[in-house]
């Protein structure tokens, strides 16, 4: 078979009732592109049929591999395993559940063909909860400040990589990344174009407000020291603060006699609880630096591939 110019990479987590439509509507846009094209699908640890799916689908077509994780690892590094199985010089990334339609593609195939090394997407009316999106909206301010990438639009997976670009993410073996800001970290031309974007078809997202709130605490503790520092700041404000309500405290015993420092022991026990507060704060953020080297000096793999499947056949990776 040819050496593919466009890898497809799609992470599957219980996608059962979306498989079929997906790998027709995907078959039906890919031979239209008119490009030597594979397809990488990534089973990630699913409960519910999508593998059987999978395979059967990879027995008619050839132009499907299927990567079968023994367990659930997460999306990102199910996107991970895929690129680094995918051949072509162009790698898009898209979501199961098609709420990126796969009509896009080709569109960022042209714009990846103008020569950028990334190319992201924009929601257009993006079609997801109210508190999805605020939560998003949020993640992708916080992001852009933290990490000194601008873009509107970090959540959207339907993106399109060079293979230099993906290369690179994958020999920067991290734990826990967000791919869209590390890819954008790395790449020299990135643009953006719009694409449509729809209600998730069948099934449910599979982030809940827990999941979200972690990614964005990984996001701003893997891309930057900024919380250690604004935590220092917070501590050298409070110390100061404290220093100031002592001075006003041994004022008013000195001026006013000790009735009035009794009621002032009330004022220091606020703020000693205030300090203890920032205290621990300061040390639980240490701690997630120090977790984070923990889990980085280990090298643990970052998830592990059962088999992979071609034509119906499984092989061992
Ligand atoms: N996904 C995955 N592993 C997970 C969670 C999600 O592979 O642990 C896949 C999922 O099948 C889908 C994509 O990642 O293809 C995005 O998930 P979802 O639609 O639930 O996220 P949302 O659209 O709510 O951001
Ligand atoms: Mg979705």
């Amino acid at each position: 078979m040819a050496e593919p110019r466009v890898s497809i990479v799609i992470p599957v987590y219980n996608e059962e009732e979306n498989l079929p439509e997906l790998l027709r509507r995907m078959h039906t846009v890919m031979e239209g592109l008119g490009k030597p094209y594979e397809t990488i699908l990534v089973n990630d640890g699913s409960r519910d049929r999508s593998l059987e799916i999978l395979k059967e689908a990879s027995s008619r077509d050839p132009a499907l591999r299927i990567i079968d994780f023994n367990r659930n690892y997460g999306q990102h590094a199910a996107v991970f395993a895929g690129f680094e199985a995918a051949r072509g010089e162009i790698i898009v990334t898209l979501d199961a559940d098609l709420q990126n339609p796969p009509e896009e593609v080709p569109k960022l195939v042209a714009k990846m063909e103008e020569g950028y090394d990334v190319v992201g997407s924009v929601r257009q009316q993006r079609k997801d909860s109210v508190f999805r999106k605020a939560a998003s909206k949020i993640i992708n301010r916080v992001t852009s400040s933290v990490t000194g990438v601008q873009l509107h639009d970090y959540g959207c997976m339907l993106r399109a990589y060079r293979k230099d670009v993906v290369k690179t993410l994958c020999a920067s073996q991290e734990i826990s990344t967000f791919i869209p800001v590390l890819a954008d970290l790395f790449a020299g031309k990135i643009t953006e174009i719009p694409v449509a974007h729809a209600e998730r078809a069948r099934g449910e997202s599979k982030y809940s407000f827990l999941k979200l709130i972690r990614l964005q605490f990984d996001l701003i503790t893997s891309f930057s020291l900024l919380p250690l520092r604004a935590t220092m700041f917070i501590g050298v404000t409070t110390a100061l603060l404290a220093m100031l309500a002592a001075a006003v405290l041994i004022a008013g015993r000195l001026l006013m006699g000790s009735d009035w420092a009794v009621s002032g022991i009330f004022t220091l026990f606020a703020g000693l609880f205030f300090f203890v507060g920032v205290l621990l704060f300061s040390i639980g953020l240490l701690g997630e630096y120090t977790g984070r080297i923990y889990m980085e000096v280990r090298r643990r793999p970052r998830f592990v591939i059962r088999h992979v499947i071609q034509n119906g056949e499984e092989r061992h990776p």
